[in-house]
């Protein structure tokens, strides 16, 4: 398995419009990626089968947010020319692989990824059927690894994802090394690529609470207009015990400097020109924080700030959506194309996974 190919998997669920928490935990590495010239192939997956998942009686939803992510993708900068984007129900082998893999992982292990646990608690899905909970759907239980099916049919070997992507990973590689163990060396070990910064890894909401999610409405949308951005960030929840301008602040658990580290922190190429023209008070990031804990910085300056930085940002993404906006069907034949690319790499894997497994009776 040497020489092998460097391949990029990752994607989305198309259950709302993507925010800046999707931006910085993982469309902005998958644009800089993609950029850098240094993979053989990328695939972002439109994730629907997952979304429906969770949304089984909501279909109408998860149709109308596949042409909001596509749009969401292409206005971020994922080139077409360069990546593949595909739907996930239309690749056909990603649910017969997803089959053979559920022989390999235990019903008990499932149960214990930390991720799985937190989202059935989040939708209300309980491990008993109650009055007032639902159960939880089987193919919600089994999401990880039907992602695994996924990671594996494009022969992934780079995930760029957020950190509740974590166990997945560890599941998918688990599947690889078992599959591989039983029926010889025919999948590839993916490795997890996770944002450089914290701030990234799971950005909180807008009120504070621990991510930012579609289904909490804490978000700011990579779509939202200018003003929308800006009274989202200026009615942000920040440190409650900094009540006048004097009092000495904290940065740690506010989500305004959360924001600023992950779009101006000391790891982003842009920092010192934002701070140059934002806020020439202060060389970095640091120095700004410093003022804020030590007393004498308030909340509607540093607020200006994070809504002028994160306005740099999303300006050139709002432009290219503007111009993809003026052609959906050109939209859809993108998807068209990067899905039939991306099923016929799956039947590849795919053959090479029944001839493994010895189930490929008519040669
Ligand atoms: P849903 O509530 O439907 O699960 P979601 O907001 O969790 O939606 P996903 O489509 O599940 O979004 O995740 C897409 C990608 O975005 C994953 O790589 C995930 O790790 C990342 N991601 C999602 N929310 C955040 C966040 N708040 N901060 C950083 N990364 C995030
Ligand atoms: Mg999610």
């Amino acid at each position: 398995m040497e020489n092998r190919k460097k391949v990029i998997l990752t994607g989305d669920r198309p259950t709302g419009k993507l925010h800046i928490g999707h931006y910085v935990g993982s469309l902005r590495r998958r644009v800089e990626l993609q950029n850098s010239g240094k993979f053989d192939d990328i695939f972002i997956m439109i994730a629907d089968a997952q979304a429906l998942t969770d949304n089984a009686k909501d279909p109408g939803k998860i149709r109308e947010n596949l042409l909001n992510v596509a749009l969401d993708y292409l206005s971020a900068g994922i080139d077409p020319a360069k990546s593949h984007i595909l739907i996930q129900s239309m690749i056909r082998p990603l649910p017969e692989l997803t089959a053979y893999y559920m022989n390999l992982v235990t019903v008990q292990r499932v149960r214990r990824n930390p991720t799985v646990k937190s989202e059935m608690k989040m939708r209300g899905f309980s491990e008993e059927e109650s009055d007032n909970e639902e159960g939880t759907p089987v193919g919600f239980f089994c999401y990880p690894i039907s992602q695994a099916a996924d990671i594996t049919a494009f022969d992934a070997t780079v995930v760029p994802v957020g950190e509740d992507q974590e166990p997945m990973l560890e599941q998918t590689r688990e599947i690889v090394r078992r599959f591989n163990g039983i029926y010889g060396e025919t999948l590839v070990l993916p490795d997890i690529m996770l944002p450089g910064n914290k701030a990234s890894r799971r950005l909180p909401g807008t009120d504070g609470t621990a991510k930012m999610s579609k289904s909490l409405g804490n978000c700011i949308y990579l779509s939202d207009d200018e003003e929308t951005v800006s009274k989202a960030v200026m009615t942000m929840y920040t440190d409650p015990t900094h009540l006048k301008v004097s009092d000495p602040g904290h940065t740690d658990d506010n989500p305004v400097f959360i924001y600023l580290e992950a779009f101006a922190g000391e790891d982003n190429p842009d920092a010192k020109a934002l701070f140059e023209e934002y806020a020439p008070d202060y060389a970095d990031l640091n120095e700004m924080e410093e003022h804020y804990r030590r007393g004498g910085l308030g909340d509607v300056k540093v607020k200006r700030f994070l809504n002028s930085v994160l306005q740099e940002s999303l300006s050139p993404i709002r432009k290219r959506r503007a111009e993809y906006e003026k052609d959906i069907p050109a939209v859809y034949e993108i998807l068209r194309e990067g899905t039939a690319y991306a099923e016929a790499t799956a039947e590849r894997t795919l053959n090479r996974v029944r001839k493994a497994m010895g189930i490929d009776y008519f040669g």
